[in-house]
């Protein structure tokens, strides 16, 4: 049985006052909230405050990253190795996410080689894929995810995607307001997870495929009822206690 993963993304945002203020809050609106994983990517400066606020109250609440680089240690300025992720804690690393594939050109062949070194380090690689809105209206919608899972499968086999999630970001749908509808990301899942059972039913059936992309509160039950939807990775709802307190409870 898959279990929902609700993750929530801060993207360039925060401070340690409202990293604090944040994470008490969250940790206290998701008191008894049973049967969702519930994960925060808080920009890396702040992993070191978010762990020990979150060790100090006993959370459940479990810590990620946004990013990771290829080396452990070395001479790599300015770059965060899996080591360093995982002395802080963090556990659930996201990678490939539009915003770095468009702003730091990302290839998905880069984006396999996070992957397969978040795995080697013991840590759970979130792979983002989605497509652009002129892929979307050319019909290349499954083609373009395709190519991205197989960046990974290609280079590390089917199994590589044992315990690690996928999150499905239509690009157009990232901080627009313009969230897929239920049906049609329920409809693009399924493409994916049978595109990853052509390889192996097994794995297909076990992988987590979350959906992103403007989930409020509103619509995140209507996404978390579709079978081949597995939680979500929140963006701007993340950054209120309530709302992404809201959503988790929703999956
Ligand atoms: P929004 O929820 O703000 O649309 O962002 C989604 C996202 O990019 C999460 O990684």
């Amino acid at each position: 049985m898959r279990h929902p993963v609700v993750m929530g993304n801060w993207k360039l945002n925060g401070s340690k006052e409202m990293v604090s203020g944040l994470i008490k809050g969250l940790d206290a609106a998701l008191n008894g909230v049973e049967g969702v994983d519930v994960a925060i990517a808080p920009p890396v400066m702040y992993l070191d405050l978010a762990e020990q606020l979150l060790s100090k109250a006993n959370s459940k609440i479990i810590l990620g990253s946004q990013n990771v680089d290829l080396h452990n240690n070395g001479a790599f300025t300015g770059d965060i190795s899996p080591a360093m992720l995982k002395e802080f804690g963090a556990s659930h690393i996201i990678i490939g996410h539009s915003e770095r594939r468009e702003y730091h050109n990302e290839s998905d062949e880069f984006v396999a080689k996070k992957f397969a070194f978040l795995k080697e380090n013991g840590l759970t690689p979130v792979l983002c894929i989605g497509e652009s809105e002129a892929q979307n209206e050319a019909g290349e919608t499954v083609a373009v995810c395709a190519r991205q899972i197989d960046a990974v499968i290609n280079t590390q086999g089917v199994e590589a995607l044992n315990g690690a999630i996928i999150a499905y970001e239509p690009i157009w749908a990232i901080g627009t307001g313009k969230a897929a509808t239920a049906d049609d990301a329920q409809r693009i899942h399924a493409a994916i997870r049978a595109h990853i059972a052509e390889k192996s039913e097994e794995v297909a059936k076990n992988v987590v495929i979350q959906y992103g992309g403007s989930v409020k509160p509103e619509n995140a039950a209507a996404y978390f009822a579709q079978p081949d939807i597995d939680g979500a990775l929140v963006g701007g709802a993340a950054l209120d206690a309530e709302s992404f307190a809201a959503i988790a409870k929703a999956a």
